[in-house]
């Protein structure tokens, strides 16, 4: 069944990049539907396993929604506030601040009052719609097909359509062919993660392990091959504790330990092995406290905008490539997607040429240091724990390892750091590779500085982000124990 109703604009997924872009487009006096498959009591829950994540976000993101949206946030949906997230180094002897003041979120209710903020302003919210995939018309992107409530398949229509699907997004994967927006995430750019919401007793005090004023993660490559593990504290005594692993570390680390280790016993074992934990119980609200799912730790898609369509959040693997924090960019991306919508509505023109200017705004506001901290990722990923250990206590300052979370390349002062790195021909040959890195961040940042001011440039950019990606890739192989 088609819906005769023809709408400005489909929000595909009212998680919290969704809602905000229905939440801006709604309040330009546009006429959004907003379609998920959960009811509106779960808004923006993941998956069955719930609204599966660290919760943790930076203030400077909340006050960007309010730049643009009268909200305001407190508790119940601010969980926890933390003064930073601090990231410790296998031996747990070296400690950096990573991201300045945030919250760990009570994920539902935040999510909640995103999705009746977006009601309250105009779209209207069709629930338990499952989005199949795209319409197209002549290589446009019209609207989405999928099934209802009751299972019956429908098609609704629109002059844009915003992918806001998250990381399994069915839209961008059925797009057709096209240069714009890619179709796959490269397996090894994703993250397998898992998370218990637990409450617990507090063994003693130890804030290597649990902080209750910071967010901590443990770095180690036999814990938490290739990606790290998280204790994120939450109000009263309850923690979000998890682990993300790259697969193909997990499977390298298996087999040099002779082990069979998988997320699942992982988790566990982390858990258990942290001595401030006690007697961890379930903490089941929402049936929320514990789940498994996938974050890419890639640059965003090098387009957002195909014609007809645009994509915000997690389903352009948007999440920052060495944090995996995906929050920010979500909200960022989601209230710049309703704006820039609304506005090539307006001009009549939602082609890629006129839906451009989001990928201009966006990668100006957020996306212009991913490929720099992709960079970087990829080289972490190479190291192994003894390698990890040292270069965090000789290589990088705690100021410049604060600056990378932000995009900003380390102005190593070699002839100081040279003579540390000196110990070992291991670390030796860690220091020249982490000069490659940055000699790379700095390549991708003046190259996302000059992202192509329109679709004709484009092409040509591509490539060239491609190739040089490319080469870092073939020189780090993961390699974490
Ligand atoms: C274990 C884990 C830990 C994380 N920790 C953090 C953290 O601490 N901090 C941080 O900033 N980020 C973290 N992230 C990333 C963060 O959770 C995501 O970046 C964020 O949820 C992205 O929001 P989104 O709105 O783009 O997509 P989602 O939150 O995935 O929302 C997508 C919405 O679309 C709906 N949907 C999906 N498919 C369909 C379909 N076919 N039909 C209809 N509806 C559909 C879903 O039900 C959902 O409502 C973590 C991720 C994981 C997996």
């Amino acid at each position: 069944m088609t819906d005769k109703k023809d709408y400005d604009i489909i929000v595909a997924g009212s998680g919290m990049s969704g809602s905000l872009a229905a939440t801006m487009a709604a309040r330009k006096g546009l006429k959004v539907l907003l379609l998920d498959r959960n009811k509106r009591e779960e808004a923006g829950k993941k998956t069955n396993w719930g609204w599966v994540c660290g919760d943790a976000v930076a203030d400077s993101h909340l006050q960007f929604i309010k730049s643009y949206i009268d909200i305001s946030f407190d508790y119940p949906e601010l969980d926890k506030k933390v003064d930073g997230v601090y990231a410790l180094s296998p031996d747990l002897k070296s400690k950096f601040l990573f991201e300045g003041k945030g919250y760990v979120l009570n994920r539902p209710r935040f999510e909640q009052k995103l999705l009746d903020m977006a009601i309250k302003s105009g779209a209207e919210y069709v629930q338990e719609f499952e989005v199949e995939g795209p319409v197209i018309e002549n290589n446009s992107v019209v609207g989405v097909f999928g099934k209802d409530a009751n299972k019956e398949h429908r098609e609704y229509r629109a002059k844009v359509t915003i992918d806001a699907l998250g990381i399994a997004t069915t839209l961008r994967r059925r797009l057709p062919e096209n240069n714009f927006v890619e179709k796959m995430i490269d397996i090894d750019d994703i993250e397998s993660t898992g998370r218990y919401i637990y409450s617990f007793e507090v063994d003693h005090e130890d804030k290597l392990y649990y902080d209750p004023n910071n967010a901590l993660i443990h770095l180690n490559q036999r814990m938490a091959p290739g990606g790290y593990g998280w204790v994120f504290p939450k109000n009263g005594n309850r923690v979000n504790i998890g682990i993300g692993v790259q697969k193909r570390s997990l499977d390298i680390r298996n087999k040099k330990l002779g082990k069979t280790d998988t997320l699942h016993t992982l988790m566990d074992e982390y858990v258990k092995s942290n001595p401030v934990i006690k007697n961890p119980v379930l903490d089941n609200e929402f049936n929320n406290g514990k789940g498994y799912w996938s974050v890419a730790v890639r640059r965003q898609m090098e387009s957002l905008v195909f014609n007809g369509y645009m994509g915000a959040g997690d389903s352009m693997a948007m999440p920052n490539p060495i944090s995996a924090g995906g929050i920010g960019p979500a909200l960022v991306s989601g209230i710049l997607a309703g704006k820039n919508a609304a506005e090539a509505i307006e001009k009549n023109d939602t082609s890629v040429n006129g839906l451009w200017g989001y990928n201009l705004e966006f990668n100006k506001e957020y996306g212009n240091k991913t490929a720099g901290l992709e960079v970087f990722r990829i080289y972490l990923q190479s190291l192994n724990d003894d390698i990890i250990n040292y270069g965090m206590k000789n290589f990088l300052t705690s100021k410049e390892a604060e600056g990378l979370s932000y995009g900003k390349t380390p102005e190593l002062s070699l002839a100081a750091k040279f003579k540390f790195a000196l110990k070992g021909a291991a670390n030796v040959s860690a220091f020249s590779n982490l000069l490659f890195a940055i000699g790379k961040m700095k390549e991708f940042n003046a190259l996302y500085s000059r992202y192509p001011s329109s679709p004709k440039e484009f092409d040509a950019w591509k490539a060239e982000v491609k190739e040089r990606m490319e080469d870092v890739k073939n020189r780090f192989k993961p390699n974490p124990v």
